[in-house]
Order: C-alpha cells, then structure tokens, then sequence
C-alpha cells in the first residue's frame, strides 16, 4: 500500500499547533521568549539613562519632593512594577524619528541636540524646528496617557521639560517662539493616531521656570540633609498622583512591610 503525502493544510497544522502558552507554541519557543525578554530586561535596566544621578529636564518639572530627592540621593529603585518595553519602544522611535527628520530637511529639523536651560541641569532635546522657531518633544503613548493628553492636555512635568528645552535653546542663541509635543501612539498600528499639542510661549511660563528653579533649589536642600543623616526620606513631603505607578521610588508593599520605597497615591505613608 503506497503512503500518501499528508495535505498541505495537515502539514501546517503539525508545524504550526495552537500556542502552549501566551509565549510560544511548544516549549522550546517559551525558552526562547524567556530568553529575549531576559536581554531586553537587563539592557534596559543597565542603560546609561537608569543609572545617572544627573537631573535633567525631564525630571524637574515632577511634582513630587520625594521622587526628586529620592533619585538626587542616588536611592536604589525600588519600582519594579513597571515594564521596560515602553521605554524600549520609546528610544527606537526616537532614533528613527531623528533619522528620517534630518535626513528630510537637515536645515530645518535639528534633532538629538544637547541643550542646558540651567547649569547642572542639561539634556537632549528632541527636535528643533528652525523654519518655525519652535521646540518639538516626542512622545511614544499607551493609549490612556495619549487620550489624557489629547482630553486634559499636557501633564506639568512635560510642560516644563519643553520650556526647559526651548530654554536651553534660547541660551545657545536660538529664538524659540513656541513648543508642541508630537504623541505617537505606542498602540494600535497607524499614523493616524498621532496627536500634536502646540504652545505659543507667553512671559508667564518664565515665571512658572522661576517657580521650578525655585524647588529644584529646595529639593537640593532637602537631598542634602538626606545624605547628612538629618532628615529621612519618608519623611520628604510627598505628593501623590497618578504618575506614582512610573515613579522610581514606587513600592506598594511598603505601607504595610516597613521596608524602602514609598506606597504611592491613596496610602498612608
Ligand atoms: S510614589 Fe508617588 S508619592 Fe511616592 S515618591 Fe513617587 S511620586 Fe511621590
């Protein structure tokens, strides 16, 4: 009796079964998910970014004493809540982004340039649109944070961090009239999702960067007594928010363990 070749429909269902696990389809495609994600977890903990004690314009415009002292003390994380592929994600659209931008009109988009709003306080600015005088910031969102944006506009930290950009611009001697972030959306697969928000530039925002010049200068004095043994992290006034769940210093557990980290919003602590 002569063997019969198996259909093409059964030969991809033997190569290709339903998946083992939300991972891979059969063990050794778990294995190897594992192993990638390990890579990836481990580069992103290890980036140069995470370990800097440096802050930058991102960062000064936080509300929050505690996370700011927290990192100017060089506190260990204690976030592990949080997954690095946004971040991941993040940096490779920025990167491709810088590419095709200046690849474009390298007269007019200047990407990835080093700026300094505040000595001791530099940081790379996303793009500088020479034709229209203004400083665009990207931002790569999940969903919720893109409709937030789109719905409430920009959250203070991202406010300020644009004016510290256009800052340090001005400072190298450029004029910077305005500021608009360019939210990508890190969901969903069409360019149609990108929202931009633009800001006219108007004398009463320098006063809100006197203001945060201001607090960076009390959160120095606060660091200090840290580090001098005076004063206890915990005991940093705090102000929680929504953003507690990316803080660096965010550790549910610590309401109830006595242990680092700080509980984040609704808790005691
Ligand atoms: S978890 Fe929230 S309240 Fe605590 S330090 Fe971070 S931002 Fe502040």
């Amino acid at each position: 009796m002569t063997s019969q070749a198996p259909s093409v429909a059964a030969f991809m269902a033997s190569v290709n079964p339903s998946a083992v696990s939300h991972s891979g389809n059969d063990a050794e495609a778990v294995k190897i998910a594992a192993e990638l994600r390990e890579v990836v977890r481990n580069a992103a903990n290890n980036a140069p970014r995470s370990l800097q004690v440096h802050l930058g314009p991102s960062e000064l415009g936080v509300e929050c004493d505690r996370q700011v002292v927290h990192k100017l003390t060089g506190q260990p994380d204690t976030n592990h809540v949080v997954d690095p592929w946004p971040s991941v994600v993040g940096t490779a659209v920025h990167a491709w982004l810088a590419d095709a931008l200046t690849a474009a009109d390298p007269a007019r988009w200047i990407a990835e340039n080093r700026v300094t709003p505040f000595e001791g306080h530099a940081g790379t600015a996303d793009l500088y649109d020479a034709r229209n005088q203004r400083v665009i910031d990207h931002k790569c969102l999940g969903s919720t944070t893109h409709d937030k944006l789109r719905t409430q506009g920009p959250p203070r930290h991202y406010y300020v961090q644009l004016l510290l950009y256009a800052l340090g611009y001005i400072r190298a001697g450029y004029v910077v009239n305005s500021i608009a972030i360019a939210a990508w959306p890190r969901t969903g697969s069409s360019l149609a999702g990108l929202y931009v928000w633009h800001h006219t530039i108007t004398p009463e925002d320098w006063v809100l960067i006197d203001q945060v010049l201001t607090e960076t200068n009390r959160r120095k004095d606060y660091a200090a007594l840290v580090q001098a043994g005076q004063l206890g992290l915990d005991q940093v006034p705090r102000t929680p928010s929504g953003g507690c769940y990316f803080c660096p210093a965010y550790r549910p557990e610590s309401a109830h363990d006595g242990g680092p980290g700080c509980p984040g919003q609704n808790t005691p602590k």
